[in-house]
């Protein structure tokens, strides 16, 4: 008799044992196999489990795949973010780190500007002649600029405004440029 369900096992049908109490197939799956990280189902043969110790317990095949889009991981590579796994997209998207120039994601060198908004290093330049900018910049209108090309844009802004002084609004600001540790598995 299963010990869960109560019900007799048939002749010849299979059960499973646990600290010495007999229980029925499913009941012993349902209560005992570990449980997929994404759906939640008791995992039986199939199951996933990252080796690299970043990703802690089990998956569907079928279930590990990106979180956000369940897309799966080509070439078996994935990112991790609150343990679970993701695609590098949504890895990005999660972890705040796509570049504001190009949208894709930053790995390695990231430059951060005092609005928070980061970029690739080579994605960091000017709006007008797209040079690329060190640890200073400047800020108009929520777009970036050297240090020639926010004189021009605030000389236009002040042709209709004569009693504004340039150099106040001049606003140069600094850059960070740091190392984005990626969590790719
Ligand atoms: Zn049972
Ligand atoms: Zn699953
Ligand atoms: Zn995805
Ligand atoms: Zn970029
Ligand atoms: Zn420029």
């Amino acid at each position: 008799m299963c010990f869960h369900c109560k019900r007799e096992l048939k002749e010849g049908e299979a059960f499973k044992t646990y600290k010495n109490r007999i229980y029925c197939h499913d009941d012993f799956v349902q209560l005992f196999a570990p449980k997929c990280r994404s759906c939640h189902q008791p995992v039986e043969n199939e199951a996933v489990s990252a080796m690299d110790g970043k990703l802690e317990g089990k998956w569907h095949m079928a279930c590990f795949n990106c979180q956000i889009c369940h897309e799966p991981f080509p070439d078996n590579t994935f990112y991790v973010f609150d343990h679970q796994p993701y695609c590098k997209k949504h890895y990005h998207l999660l972890n705040n780190s796509l570049c504001s120039r190009c949208h894709e994601g930053i790995e390695n060198l990231c430059a951060l500007t005092a609005e928070g908004w980061r970029f690739h290093p080579s994605c960091f330049t000017c709006e007008v002649c797209q040079q690329r900018l060190g640890d200073t910049y400047y800020v108009f209108e929520n777009r970036i600029y050297c240090e020639e090309h926010i004189q021009r844009q605030l000389g236009k802004n002040n042709q209709n405004n004569s009693h504004s002084n340039n150099s106040q609004l001049l606003d140069k600001r600094r850059t960070q440029i740091y190392n984005m540790q990626s969590n790719k598995a």
